[in-house]
């Protein structure tokens, strides 16, 4: 499942083809992707032009001319493809190689910019939903969502306050998005691990009796930005669907310390541990025994 560096990537590879650019028309294929399209889906996307896009945790935020936003999620396994043209524009031309993916492609853009914005996705868990620009607050999808990890709000402070008295594990309150937005599994082994943290660890304790944040909570929120940034810089991690919107592939699975990596030597110089898989909540951890405490 895509998680938040693979969102960014693909924030950043439509940006450039849709941005200021008007739906000059949208073909729905299949419109019951995890929730059914609305009826006025088509009618309120054509012929708006696009404000800009943003992200919030894993949702992707298409500003339009008409004071709408169109929300769009990835779900597992939905990813974005850009094509050019051939003949359009000054575009920089590329052309992907299709293969059977066709069938799987639901939503079709097709951006004035002349280029054709496709959403494919195999299992449908992926939505797109209209929502008044001055309804985005009480929209449900975004309303319990906590701080962005790369913005401004996430520190220390407000991580260790939200940790303080939880007696869940360190890992499983990372992934709550209510306490931070838009990591999943890979980022949070990757990120427990640079912060030398057991993910097995009360989450609690990285706050003192008074809901401080202690050495551990600076720790751990340096991490998380870093691993991110990263992950970004590399154009997020290609396993499984995830691809760039120009069929290129993420990096960063190249860089995972822990990740999907059972027993293999530990990537903390001097540290000589092995790699441990177990499982929390249903989910697999990866972390070091040996340097993670
Ligand atoms: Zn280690």
């Amino acid at each position: 499942m895509p998680e938040l560096p693979e969102v960014e990537t693909v924030r950043r590879g439509l940006e450039p083809a849709m941005e200021g650019a008007r739906f000059a028309k949208v073909e729905v294929r299949r419109g019951d992707l995890r929730w059914p399209l609305a009826k006025d889906f088509v009618q309120r996307v054509e012929g708006k032009t696009v404000k800009g896009i943003g992200r919030r945790a894993k949702y992707l935020l298409v500003d339009l001319s008409s004071g709408d936003v169109l929300l769009m999620h990835l779900g597992m396994s939905g990813s974005f493809h850009v094509f050019h043209q051939p003949g359009g524009a000054a575009l920089g031309r590329y052309y992907h190689q299709r293969k059977n993916h066709v069938a799987h492609d639901h939503v079709v853009f097709h951006m004035s910019s002349g280029a054709i914005v496709t959403f494919n996705d195999p299992r449908r868990f992926g939505s797109m939903k209209m929502v008044p620009r001055q309804k985005l607050d009480a929209e449900p999808l975004l309303k319990g969502l906590g701080p962005e990890p790369l913005g401004n709000e996430f520190d220390a402070a407000m991580l260790a306050r939200a940790c303080s008295g939880k007696r869940t594990s360190l890992k499983a309150a990372l992934l709550d998005q209510r306490i931070v937005a838009g990591l999943g599994n890979i980022y949070v082994c990757e990120a427990l691990h640079r912060a030398r943290l057991s993910p097995k660890r009360m989450a609690t304790t990285i706050a003192a009796r008074s809901g401080a944040p202690n050495e551990r909570a600076e720790r751990l929120v340096a991490a998380i930005q870093v691993v991110l940034s990263d992950a970004i810089k590399d154009g997020g991690s290609s396993l499984r669907d995830h691809k760039r919107t120009d069929g290129g592939l993420g990096m960063f699975q190249h860089n995972f310390r822990v990740y999907d990596r059972e027993g293999a030597k530990c990537r903390t110089p001097g540290c000589g541990g092995t790699v441990k898989r177990i499982v929390q909540n249903g989910r697999a951890t990866f972390f070091c025994p040996a340097c993670q405490k």
